[in-house]
């Protein structure tokens, strides 16, 4: 039982919690309901794309080498015996000097191997029949868009474990997937711990805060694409915490809590892991907010100890239980994407542990910007909203300045005010 506190480094922390993570259920789930899952099969073109020879204006169809001759002083001219739009197709041969009006993304007549756009022609009405005048050479497939040009059938388009998006619909759509299979959704379940709790709706009392931490946790888990299940909060007893928390493991692929992890009179959580006889994987991180995260593991349950301050709860979610749910959801890229930017602004406090700063990402021309957003400290709650990186401070004996190139963990995925094409 690990019981002593030894930080260890954040790599290795992730390192022991990503070793043993098992992958989850898979499920059919119509189309409609498929967006923001992740997918449990790879996606294959299951036919060509386009399926056939398609034009790609609206013009007129017809045989290149009819048009061989023509110029602007001798146009030649075509006898227009046909009409299709998007949908149709024409039977009938088209014979040589004739053309078939074809409007965007018809079948090209079986015979025709060009086409010309409406523009390019000269129309003439000669006793009821309809001509076109061609006063240019066409060459062969000249705006058809070949069968299997974009992509051949058998073509792999999407692999398993990517999280579905409105591209990758659009995709499942074309080849006719109206069901497709996806990872069920793990159950996390959240636990808040602390006497001084309050629920939301309850108004402040003398020495209570409200439980934030829960629903932000919440909704850090349906960003990923799990089910947060809320199991309330608990007062600061070890016997009501250890009986609510083994209730709790028998409800949810993996529990969170938040508090109770640390070394105070009230801190029951390092306690109840002994008693559930848990494996701690680690107690002690060498990183700020959070240096008390502390991960167990129950047979194949994930017990994420999370501290029960707001900025440090949120960080250790990021950090260790995202990466773990996109595992179980089959994901290959669990990890949050980084970047490099220069900071706006001095760090000169010296720190033993790596710190991660909730930062503001702006770019102006090539160069990226990361601005502090709020009280950079783990009790903060102001400084998560609006952040949309993580920028990471390794430890250093003289901190860090303005002008410093560092790394940054990007948390967002939200867009811009103005749209770049009208900035
Ligand atoms: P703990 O990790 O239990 O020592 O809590 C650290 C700090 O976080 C304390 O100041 C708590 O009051 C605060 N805190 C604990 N749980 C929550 C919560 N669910 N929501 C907001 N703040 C919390
Ligand atoms: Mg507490």
């Amino acid at each position: 039982m690990l019981t002593a506190r030894l930080p260890i480094l954040i790599g290795e922390a992730i390192d022991k919690i990503m070793s043993s993570v098992p992958k989850g259920d898979v499920e059919k789930v119509s189309l409609l309901e498929a967006s923001g899952r992740y997918l449990a099969e790879d996606i294959f073109a299951n036919h060509d794309v386009p399926s056939f020879d398609r034009s790609l204006y609206d013009g007129y169809a017809l045989k290149a080498e009819d048009t061989l001759k023509a110029t602007i002083e001798s146009p030649i001219e075509f006898e227009v015996v046909g009409h299709i739009g998007a949908g149709s197709v024409f039977q009938e041969e088209v014979k040589n000097y004739e053309a078939v009006r074809i409007m965007t993304g018809a079948e090209m007549p079986k015979n025709c191997n060009t086409m010309v756009m409406l523009e390019q022609v000269k129309e003439l009405k000669k006793e009821g029949n309809h001509f076109i005048l061609i006063d240019q050479q066409i060459s062969i497939n000249e705006r058809v868009f070949k069968k299997g040009t974009e992509i051949k059938e058998g073509t792999q388009l999407v692999k398993k474990g990517a999280r579905i998006t409105p591209g990758i619909v659009g995709l499942l759509a074309t080849f006719g997937f109206s069901e497709v299979l996806v990872r069920v959704k793990p159950k996390v379940g959240v636990l808040a711990t602390g006497s001084e709790l309050l629920e939301v709706n309850e108004p402040l009392a003398p020495g209570k805060i409200r439980n934030s931490n829960s629903y932000m946790l919440m909704s850090q888990i349906e960003k990923v694409g799990a089910t947060p299940i809320y199991l309330g909060k608990l007062e600061d007893d070890l016997e009501k915490s250890f009986k609510a928390i083994q209730d709790a493991l028998r409800q949810v692929d993996i529990l969170i809590t938040t508090g109770g992890v640390s070394v105070g009179d009230f801190d029951y959580l390092p306690e109840i892991y002994s008693r559930l006889q848990a494996e701690v994987l680690f107690n002690k991180i060498s990183m700020r907010p959070g240096s008390v995260t502390t991960v167990a593991k129950l047979q194949n349950q994930f017990l994420f100890g999370l501290s029960g301050n707001p900025s440090a709860s949120f960080i250790g979610f990021e950090l260790f239980v995202r990466p773990v749910l996109r595992i179980l959801l089959g994901n290959d890229d669990p990890h949050l994407p980084s970047i490099q930017a220069i900071l706006t602004e001095d760090f000169p406090i010296p720190n033993g542990f790596t710190q991660l700063i909730r930062m503001k990402v702006k770019v102006e021309g090539t160069k990226v910007f990361v601005t502090s957003n709020g009280l950079n400290m783990s009790s903060s709650i102001t400084s998560i909203a609006g952040a949309d990186a993580l920028v990471v401070l390794p430890p250093s004996e003289n901190g860090y300045a303005k002008g410093n190139v560092v790394d940054v963990l990007l948390l967002s995925d939200e867009g811009q005010n103005k749209s770049f094409f009208n900035r």
